[in-house]
């Protein structure tokens, strides 16, 4: 498809399934190699990083597991840039290597409130990674160690991403027509 349309705005592909994929292998690669003989963590931040927290963990030789939290920041096309609450976290990180998986980094804001919040915990070490990036758009400086694919300041859905809700279950990503 190289149109959609969800509630009452229009989309047009922007990246390709294939693209997404060779992204997430390309992550998966980094990751195996940094993280031999250890046994990471994976937090994805839900709900829009599912769809790449279970491709990129099929794509992984090590011993890992997952554990999901949940965060709210963002609302229609627009961030509210103000993080309201985080749901999960029950295992204990002490000690542990913990990858935080992320859909997108926007403003950085969700980031900037849910690494601290990890950090307290001493994990053994801690890092990100997102499947996009908007460079742009940052209004707080994150580390963000991981990225599949840098992208401009475009309001995007599809692959776990949503508008209003619907969208997440577009296998490739489209972007907003203005
Ligand atoms: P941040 O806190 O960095 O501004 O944004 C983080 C969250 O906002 C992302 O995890 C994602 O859920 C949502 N977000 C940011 N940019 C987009 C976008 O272009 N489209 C959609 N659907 N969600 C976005
Ligand atoms: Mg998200």
């Amino acid at each position: 498809m190289q149109q959609v349309v969800l509630h009452d705005r229009t989309f047009r592909l922007y990246l390709k399934e294939s693209q997404i994929q060779q992204a997430v292998k390309a992550i998966a690669a980094q990751i195996n190699n940094d993280y031999i003989g250890k046994s990471p963590l994976l937090v994805p931040i839900l709900n829009g990083s599912f769809m790449f927290a279970a491709d990129l963990m099929k794509q992984l030789q090590c011993d890992c597991q997952l554990s999901f939290i949940k965060v709210a920041s963002y609302q229609g096309t627009e961030t509210a840039g103000v993080v309201s609450s985080l749901i999960g976290l029950s295992e204990n990180i002490e000690g542990r290597h913990v990858i935080i998986l992320e859909d997108i980094v926007d403003s950085g804001h969700t980031l900037a409130k849910v690494i601290p919040l990890f950090s307290s915990s001493n994990p053994a070490s801690m890092r990100v990674a997102t499947l996009l990036h908007k460079p742009n758009a940052a209004k707080v400086p994150v580390q963000v160690d991981y990225v599949g694919l840098e992208i401009p300041n475009d309001f995007i859905v599809g692959y776990g991403l949503d508008y209003n809700g619907y969208g997440r279950n577009l296998k490739d990503i489209y972007v907003v027509e203005n």
